[in-house]
């Protein structure tokens, strides 16, 4: 349950909505197939319990915007790796099941 929470709390951010019911993705889809930028790097952190296996961590760069003052666009705008001028920062993504009960709100990702 808390990788759905992930999910939606990811497409909340994405899209200043709140949270909804049936805003989920099963746990092995979450974790396999990510729609949103901000999950993938939830997950990049979670600590592999084995020291042979190396995972590319993505950090994020910039400073975690204000909730009273959130930027305009998509709300993760300011420090998505893979976001698109002046698109992600001017147009809310539209909260979207990417996949077979799998929503998410990103512009780019399908
Ligand atoms: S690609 Fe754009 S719409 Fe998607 S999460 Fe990044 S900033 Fe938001």
């Amino acid at each position: 349950m808390i990788c759905a929470w992930m999910e939606t709390s990811s497409a909340e951010i994405g899209s200043s909505q709140t949270m909804k019911s049936g805003l989920t993705a099963s746990a092995r889809d979450l974790y396999t197939a990510p729609k949103h930028p901000y999950t993938e790097a939830l997950l990049s952190a979670v600590p592999i319990p084995d020291p042979t296996v190396k995972r590319q961590r993505i950090r994020l760069q910039g400073d975690v915007p204000s909730p009273i003052r959130p930027p305009s666009g998509c709300r993760f705008h300011t420090r998505c790796p893979i976001r698109v001028l002046p698109l992600c920062a001017t147009e809310v993504p539209p909260l979207e099941e990417k996949s077979d009960g799998h929503w998410a709100a990103c512009h780019l990702r399908d």
